[in-house]
This record gives C-alpha cells, sequence and structure tokens, in this order.
C-alpha cells in the first residue's frame, strides 16, 4: 500500500492499469478532473457511528474503503468513492446537537455577533441547513427574528418541530432552495459542519446561491485543511465526511457558482475550524485582511502544491506505527486500557490501526444512546461513564482529543488510584 501513496506512477500504479479508469482515477467532485493522488489511505474500515448494539455483535459486517484523494486541479481533498448496497447512514442514527454544553455557548455567542454585525431583527430571516433538533435556530427566534430550517433527518426535525422551530424535512440542494425562495430568501443563510458532509458539494453550493437575498450573508463551519496537515488529523477522516476543505478550495467552489468569500475567523472548534463568510459575487464588501492573510497562510503551508498531500499520506503511515508501539508498551507494561468516547475519530484510529480488545477493555459515552453496543469493526464494548471508576484502568486513552481538557476535568478521580491519561495531541502519547 505504500508505493500508492509514494507514487502512482511505479508499481502499484502499473497494477491500477488493469482496472477501469472509473475506479483508479474518478472524477472530482467539484471540478471533475480525474483524481490520481492519494492523501490517506485507511484501509478498510466500517461506518465510524455504526455502532453495533451486543445482541448483532456475532452478525457479518460492512467495510468500506476509506482513502481520501486529492484533486491536482482544485486541491479538493475528497474521500474516494464506495460502494454499498443500501443507504449508508441509518435512519436512526440520531446526532442530537444539543447534548454538548460547550457547543451550545458556541452557537449562543454566534447568534449574538451575527445579529449585531448584520442588524438582524423581525423582518430578516435565517435559514439554517443541517439544522438538527434546532440548536441554534432556537436562539434566534428567542431573538424575534425570523428562522428557517432544513434538516434531512427526520427524527432530529421533529424535536425542532415540538420546540416551535419551523423545519423542513429534505436534503439540501437547487431543487429545495428554489422551492424556499419563492417563500423568502434568507438574510443570513448558515450552515455548520454541514459542507464537508455533502457527497455533491456543487448541487449544494448552488442552492446557497439561489436561496441568498441579494445583500444577504452566508457563513459556513467547517473543520480546517490545514490544521488537519499541521496537527495530523488524519482521524477525523470518515465516510459521513466527503470533503477535508481549505480557504482557497471553498473559495473557487463558491466563485464557480457566483458566490464570493469576503472573510474568515479561525475556531477552535473540530481541532481548528473556519468560519467564512459569503455573498453574492456582485455584492459591495471587500475582501477582509483577515481572508487574505489566509489564503497567503495556506499558499506557503504548500496547499496550492500537490506534492504537499502525497507527502501528507507517508506521515499517516508512520503514525500509525508510532502509535501501535506505545500501545504494545503499556500492554507490556502490564497496564489496563479503557478509551473514552465513541465517536467517529476514535473509530478511523482504532480500525486503521487494528486496535480492539486486545489493546482497551471498553470504552465509554455518556450518550445513553450509544450504551449496550459495541465499535463497530473492533467491538470494544461502550459502557456508561461510572464504568471508569468501577474498574479503575491504569490509562484512559481520550479518543475525541479535541475535547480532551473538558474530559480529563470529569474524570480527574481516576489519580485517586494513579490512573493516566493518554491523547493524541498530535502524537499519541501519557498527558502530564
Ligand atoms: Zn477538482
Amino acid at each position: 500500500m505504500a508505493l500508492v501513496v509514494a507514487d502512482t506512477t511505479t508499481a502499484a500504479g502499473a497494477a491500477d492499469e488493469a482496472r477501469p479508469a472509473a475506479v483508479t482515477r474518478p472524477p472530482c467532485r467539484f471540478c471533475g478532473a480525474p483524481l490520481e493522488h492519494v492523501f490517506a489511505d485507511l484501509g478498510m474500515s466500517p461506518v465510524a457511528n455504526d455502532n453495533v448494539p451486543i445482541e448483532h455483535a456475532n452478525a457479518m459486517e460492512p467495510f468500506f474503503p476509506l482513502c481520501a484523494l486529492v484533486c491536482s486541479q482544485c486541491f479538493l481533498v475528497q474521500l474516494a468513492p464506495f460502494e454499498t448496497q443500501k443507504p449508508l447512514f441509518r435512519e436512526d442514527y440520531a446526532y442530537f446537537s444539543s447534548y454538548s454544553s460547550s457547543w451550545l455557548e458556541h452557537c449562543r455567542r454566534y447568534t449574538e455577533q451575527m445579529i449585531e454585525r448584520l442588524g438582524l431583527e423581525a423582518s430578516s430571516q435565517v435559514i439554517e441547513l443541517a439544522s438538527n433538533d434546532g440548536y441554534l435556530l432556537q436562539y434566534f427566534k428567542q431573538a424575534g427574528i425570523p428562522v428557517l430550517g432544513i434538516e434531512p433527518t427526520d427524527n432530529t426535525a421533529q424535536v425542532a418541530l415540538e420546540k416551535g422551530i419551523p423545519t423542513r424535512v429534505e436534503f439540501w440542494g437547487a431543487q429545495t432552495a428554489r422551492a424556499v425562495a419563492e417563500e423568502a430568501q434568507a438574510d443570513l443563510l448558515l450552515g455548520n459542519n454541514v459542507l464537508a458532509h455533502v457527497p455533491d458539494i456543487n448541487d449544494f453550493v448552488a442552492g446557497m446561491k439561489i436561496a441568498l437575498k441579494a445583500g444577504g450573508t452566508i457563513t459556513i463551519e467547517f473543520p480546517h485543511l490545514l490544521k488537519l496537515i499541521e496537527l495530523n488529523q488524519w482521524d477525523t477522516i470518515y465516510h459521513e465526511h466527503y470533503s477535508y476543505l481549505s480557504f482557497g478550495t471553498v473559495g473557487r467552489v463558491f466563485e464557480a457558482h457566483g458566490l464570493r468569500l469576503f472573510d474568515v475567523q479561525e475556531l477552535p472548534t473540530h481541532g481548528g475550524s473556519l468560519r467564512i463568510f459569503g455573498c453574492h459575487e456582485d455584492d459591495p464588501r471587500e475582501r477582509s485582511d483577515a481572508a487574505r492573510e489566509l489564503l497567503e497562510r495556506e499558499r506557503a503551508a504548500g496547499l496550492e502544491d500537490v506534492q504537499t498531500y502525497r507527502d501528507y499520506g507517508a506521515r499517516v503511515i508512520e503514525d500509525k506505527r508510532e502509535i501501535l508501539t506505545f500501545l504494545i508498551d503499556l500492554k507490556r507494561a502490564g497496564n489496563s486500557i479503557a478509551g473514552y468516547g465513541a465517536a467517529a475519530k476514535g473509530n478511523t484510529l482504532l480500525n486503521y490501526c487494528g486496535a480492539g480488545r486486545d489493546f482497551l477493555d471498553f470504552t465509554c459515552d455518556a450518550n445513553p444512546h450509544k450504551q449496550h453496543h459495541v465499535l463497530p469493526g473492533t467491538h470494544i464494548p461502550i459502557l456508561g461513564p461510572e464504568a471508569i471508576r468501577e474498574r479503575r484502568p491504569d490509562v484512559v486513552l481520550i479518543l475525541p482529543w479535541n475535547i480532551k481538557d473538558e474530559i480529563m476535568q470529569q474524570l480527574s478521580y481516576i489519580r485517586e488510584w494513579g490512573g493516566r491519561f493518554a491523547a493524541r495531541s498530535p502524537e499519541l502519547r501519557l498527558l502530564p
């Protein structure tokens, strides 16, 4: 596999010639150029959030290729296509945004900022794409500003409707946008952590152009590809996450659809995210210094050079070896290890490294919907957080490293029995 990462024109590339071009060189999801370069090949992996109920743990389990490619024309990093027999993401999988208190606080502050910056009032319209259970729109509604949510997952949309938040149960794209625009266009059109999750990025952004009022503002938040590379966050690659976005590439996608980016904020969420500000291409607002500076920084980091992306794949392979060495050393020294968290990034890490119950006795998660399940692929049991106090593991491996400070505070009692924390930051190590 290393050869594929190192150079597609050598031996591995020759082997690929026997396969159809659509498999070896699929078209870029944005610009259609053939994809020839591997960014990170994480092998075969189950769908990350597809936790398995204990009673089904003996059944056959689907695995799919998990390989991120980069386009040498537009530099969009994207998952290679994978074939499925049935819908990949379970309808009953409910990620209720309202569960996380730190995320709700982030949203409340955003709402205040936007109301002030854009002068939103009772005659304005806010539209959110992937509005989930109304976790964010509730704050605009409380401020007396008309809102509309678009949410494809029925059970989360129903929770929003029960809170009195108008919500359409639909996927976003040009077709939905035309129906929405007949009733109201948006003064503020927003989407948090959704752009990276859509398979058809062109249709999604085309819809934003249609639904945006003249003079209106788009804000979108997504994890920043520059941070993924700099901080080695390859465990944020998983099947629901089709695109890995830089400011430069998203700017190109927007421009292709008559929109442009005029400002950006860098946020600490999800290990380093961007909040981009977009408008119609003929909007008079000038590009901010922050936007110019970030474009320059991305260029200086090599994001406009395909070699930067190809080099990354080799780092991922080396990191796997280091993670396994770390875990093997802990086990050989007689330590028991428990995981904390049953989220997507932990599954990518454990499956890619092949670390199952031979390393982690169990993991835990505060979300009761995840308990009484096992992690996909590795079949590590998911227990409630109280299991840590009962079983007193020597090491707690925090899988969602982006909230490790919060978790270390919650579980500080493990020090009573000499327990220690481990997390990636960015390399996996014991934390002081
Ligand atoms: Zn492309």
